[in-house]
């Protein structure tokens, strides 16, 4: 029997890491009475992970799971479960609770198209957090779907925040616009698509121009841009 190693190291995995995080997805807690039944659990996506690259980046995966449930173009399903989730897991957490919450205004969003009037809070991000936890998920389902280890860097953008520079905003809207043309055509992943799918797209005639999208709770997407093409087995 071969040891494996960790998804994102050398070192011999000692565990699995799950992909998306264990803590995006409802405990039967968090869920309403009509959604009991419901079963957001199938077949969770897991990779081999050591020690340090299991168990270190749990605050970060709540840090990322709290951004995601109270951003506001989330779908219903992340902003249900997220309410009672968000709370329970910021009561655990003082110190997330101060990071979260710090320099949280309250706002109030028009959404241009439709008129529609929502209350918000503006949080001051940390994006390093954010997206080191994205970057995680995407090595993780890099291996997952290769059976390798990506060895180059992965550059994350994300399509969920909104800022009150509204250059960041039109920026933003682009970026979504040229990934909604270039996944339209690929068939999604995933086997709890409420929570969490994905998409690679591999360009044949330009190996090094892999992108991976990534969508949490049916509106809140990242995608993910392999550099290089250096893996290893
Ligand atoms: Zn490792």
């Amino acid at each position: 029997m071969t040891t494996q190693t960790c998804y994102m190291c050398d070192a011999p995995s000692t565990s699995v890491e799950h992909v998306p995080p264990k803590c995006l997805f409802p405990d039967p807690k968090d869920l309403s009475p009509e959604e009991q039944s419901l079963d957001f659990k199938k077949q969770l996506i897991t990779v081999p992970a050591c020690h340090e690259h299991n168990g270190k980046k749990s605050t970060d995966d709540e840090y990322l799971f709290c951004l995601l449930a109270i951003s506001l173009i989330s779908g219903k399903n992340g902003q249900q479960q997220g309410i009672t989730k968000v709370k329970r897991i910021l009561e655990r957490k003082p110190a997330l609770k101060t990071k979260v919450l710090e320099k949280a205004t309250p706002v109030i969003v028009k959404d241009t198209e439709t008129g529609q009037i929502d209350r918000t809070i503006a949080l001051e991000i940390d994006h390093n957090r954010i997206n080191s936890s994205m970057e995680s998920c995407a090595r993780a389902l890099f291996f997952k779907e290769f059976g390798q280890r990506f060895i180059g860097d992965v550059r994350i953008s994300n399509h969920f925040l909104m800022d009150f520079d509204p250059q960041y905003n039109e920026k933003v809207d682009q970026l979504r616009q040229i990934a909604d043309e270039l996944f339209k055509n690929i068939e999604p992943k995933g086997e709890n698509p409420t929570i969490f799918t994905y998409k690679f797209r591999i360009d044949e005639k330009n190996p090094n121009n892999l992108l991976l999208e990534m969508v949490f709770y049916e509106g809140a997407r990242a995608v993910a841009i392999f550099e290089g093409t250096q893996t290893k087995a």
